[in-house]
């Protein structure tokens, strides 16, 4: 499909398409809108920013137009998962905008941190769409406020990381109260087993389609490692705010602990900067945000968690402040800039015991991410980070089906960077220390390590990423809620 008019949907949608300036579907979008039209159910590898959202959202759309019903009271026809308070609220507005000439279309948003009477109030007469997270869902059926006996179509979105955040169970729970003859519509970035076995179970005779964007994104952003001790992380990261020409910056760390640490750091030094996470309130979150958004805060510290789904134009530069355990997770932060073509750039510090995490993003991205060794002082002694290594998850529940994965051979050679598990412990090739393969030289670039790509095909999905608007598209006027 090349064009939006190939696919058939109704003319409301495809003129809301031309205000939103889409001309040519993007491949999930190409792929995933005609199964989704014939009623199947659909199984969709893709991360966000590769179109998802309209992937999804435009068959439902079309189909509530052509299939018009008064939705029950405290009923939805269309319920939308995700894990995210921002990304629902990034869902409930890309609804509203492609279906900004249908009326009415009434799309309520279900999430945490943010008072339950008003949403209470929306549903009462129903909805057509209902965007949740899965905690606040329970809240408002264990309420009463909200059935779920009418939902005709169910969008799982971003399972990989609803298994990360704890959320299994609540799917579980949700689904079991849902009628079965539904369509389901099933999007993740990753499969690891357990989702695998979570769609198995949810899903009927399920088309799958998948865009592979890990190394697209990859290939755009300048990526540079820097190896230094964790003790000196502070102090880099306020050079590299002095050094680098960052325009807007989004520093990842690991657990909001730190972020809130890092923040506290950057403020001393006379950096004015502030994070997102979870133990923030909903209206702190959207006000850091919306200052992030406009420029007039130019350095945003985030988890993974907080940080999935928001997409701001303009961001020059991700730092990883710590490197994530989950080598999906990298893909995900660093894709945050070079969006749509832009030039980004990368920059991630590495203390010794990150080492292994490296090695594993390595193998993921399948190249050897340039090296500066600004380490200074001996490696520590003993490394009880090796033991840990597999539980540095932020507290969160381990990811099943990712963290048991060997090191292979050490070499960094092999196969599709996938590993073998290992009995579920992260472990580094004996005799083979990552700091022994880049032996320190101050303040110097280390050589590529060419070894990392040995050997490995090129074989690299061709997907572009897309931007979000700055400003969240809105429709004033018509029957929406929130
Ligand atoms: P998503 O992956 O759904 O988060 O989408 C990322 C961004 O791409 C959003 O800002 C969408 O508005 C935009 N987008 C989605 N599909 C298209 C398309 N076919 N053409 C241009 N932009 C798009």
């Amino acid at each position: 499909m090349t064009s939006f008019n190939d696919f058939g949907l109704v003319e409301p949608i495809t003129r809301a398409l031309v205000d939103e300036k889409y001309v040519t579907p993007t491949p999930i979008q190409a792929q995933t809108i005609p199964l989704a039209m014939q009623g199947r159910d659909v199984i969709g590898i893709a991360q966000t920013g590769t179109g998802k959202t309209a992937a999804f959202a435009l068959p439902i759309i079309n189909h509530l137009h052509t299939k018009r019903l008064r939705p029950e009271k405290k009923a939805c026809r269309v319920l939308v998962l995700s894990p995210t308070r921002e990304l629902s609220g990034q869902i409930a507005d890309s609804f509203r905008a492609y279906g900004r000439h249908i009326r009415p279309l009434a799309i309520a948003l279900a999430i945490g941190g943010v008072p339950i009477n008003k949403q209470i109030r929306s549903l009462a007469h129903g909805v057509e769409v209902l965007v949740a997270t899965p905690g606040r869902l329970i809240d408002l059926v264990n309420q009463r406020a909200l059935r779920l006996d009418q939902v005709e179509v169910l969008v799982l979105d971003e399972a990989d990381r609803m298994l990360d955040m704890g959320f299994i169970h609540d799917i579980k729970r949700i689904v079991a109260m849902l009628r079965k003859e539904r369509q389901t519509l099933f999007f993740s970035a990753t499969m690891p087993q357990e989702i695998t076995k979570l769609a198995d179970q949810m899903l009927r005779d399920p088309a799958r389609v998948a865009v592979t964007p890990q190394a697209s994104t990859v290939e755009k952003v300048q990526q540079r490692v820097i190896l230094t001790e964790k003790a000196s992380k502070p102090a880099l990261l306020a050079e590299l705010l002095k050094s680098e020409p960052v325009e807007r910056v989004l520093v990842f760390t690991r657990t909001k602990h730190g972020a809130d640490k890092v923040v506290r750091g950057l403020q001393n030094a006379g950096h004015a900067a502030e994070a997102i996470h979870g133990n923030k309130s909903q209206n702190q979150r959207e006000r850091v945000l919306a200052n992030f958004r406009t420029g007039s805060l130019r350095i945003l510290i985030a988890t993974d968690i907080a940080a999935r789904g928001i997409d701001v134009d303009g961001v020059s530069h991700v730092v990883n402040y710590d490197l994530p355990n989950i080598p999906e997770s990298y893909v995900h932060r660093i894709g945050r800039t070079a969006r749509a073509g832009a030039e980004g750039i990368a920059i991630s510090f590495c203390d010794y015991e990150e080492a292994p995490f490296l090695r594993d993003i390595e193998r993921l991205i399948r190249m050897a991410i340039p090296a500066i060794d600004r380490r200074t002082g001996q490696r520590p002694a003993h490394r009880p980070a090796q033991q840990n290594a597999g539980n540095r998850n932020g507290g969160r529940p381990h990811r099943n089906g990712h963290q048991q994965r060997g090191h292979g051979g050490g070499n960094g050679g092999g196969g599709n960077g996938r590993h073998q598990g290992n009995n579920g412990h992260r472990s580094q090739a004996p005799g083979n220390g990552h700091q022994g393969r880049y032996p320190s030289q101050n303040g110097q670039q280390a050589a590529p390590r060419a070894e990392a790509t040995s050997g490995e095909p090129n074989g690299i999905g061709n997907v572009t990423f897309l931007q979000r608007p700055n400003e969240p598209r809105r429709n004033a006027g018509h029957r929406t809620q929130s």
